[in-house]
């Protein structure tokens, strides 16, 4: 039914409904008056049909407009349980959840693809100095910038509070190492306009390769690329490391 309405559209659905109540209501209208053995009335033919042809529209245009309602918020809510409000990326379940598929495929296929796990420089501090609306509209601005940098085939998630995780397929060090500096840069160079004040801000970025033979589980390999950037943040921010395990 879903599918049938998406494809037809409400004005065309209500028109089949109506013609197909109007041809029914002449059917029904023919069986009584045979079944009763009267001689057929064009009168009674003539009002089962206005009638049906009055009703059916007024009510299937109610009806599949209820119904299309309810497919919008049914997609809504699958929205809202995918994506995070704020940045529009996969929240941390789907993330994972995308992020686990993905592995299987490249374990399948012989591939290797690269974990990164990113997190804003000083956003306390941000918060503390700007107030968190401007934090909250950092993180706005950041979901778009990550938008226009990744890959359809890239995955990326809001895994923590200013933590994001990517997931790179078929991609070996020396490109994450390139997407990594890509983005560090980008990061860099942006600066959002808050109340009269230009912001900016810098990330630090873990990153860590899977490789397909490996027994490793998503979560040890998130871990591995945790460690990679606890180590980036410990050289400084605003730059990457590569996990021990990979470089
Ligand atoms: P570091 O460079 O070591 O990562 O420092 P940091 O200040 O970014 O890290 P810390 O873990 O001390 O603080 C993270 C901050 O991010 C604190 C928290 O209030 C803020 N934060 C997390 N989620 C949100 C959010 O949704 N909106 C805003 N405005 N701030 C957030
Ligand atoms: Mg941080
Ligand atoms: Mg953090």
């Amino acid at each position: 039914m879903k599918r049938i309405i998406q494809k037809v559209g409400r004005i065309r659905l209500v028109i089949i409904i109506t013609l197909v109540a109007a041809l029914l209501a002449i059917g029904l209208n023919i069986l009584l008056q045979l079944i009763q053995g009267n001689e057929l009335s064009y009168t009674a033919l003539y009002r089962a049909l206005i009638s049906a042809i009055i009703i059916a529209p007024l009510l299937s245009w109610y009806l599949v407009g209820l119904f299309m309602r309810v497919i919008e918020l049914e997609q809504k809510m699958q929205e809202w349980a995918m994506f995070d409000q704020l940045t529009g990326l996969f929240n941390r379940r789907a993330f994972l959840h995308r992020a686990e598929q993905e592995y299987t495929l490249a374990k399948r296929h012989n591939e290797s693809f690269a974990i990164l796990v990113l997190d804003l420089d000083h956003f306390k501090t941000i918060n503390d100095k700007y107030g968190h609306k401007a934090g909250d509209l950092i993180l706005e601005d950041f979901g778009q910038l990550i938008k226009s940098q990744v890959r359809q085939s890239d995955i990326c998630g809001r895994i923590g509070g200013e933590e994001f995780g990517f997931i790179l397929p078929r991609t070996d060090l020396n490109n994450s190492r390139l997407f990594a500096e890509k983005l560090l840069t980008t990061i860099e160079q942006r600066s959002i306009s808050i109340e009269g004040k230009e912001i900016k801000y810098t990330a630090s970025i873990g990153i860590t390769l899977s490789h397909p033979y490996s027994n490793y589980k998503i979560n040890n390999l998130l871990h591995q690329a945790d460690r990679a950037l606890y180590k980036a943040k410990s050289a400084g921010r605003n730059c990457y490391q590569v996990a021990n395990a990979v470089s």
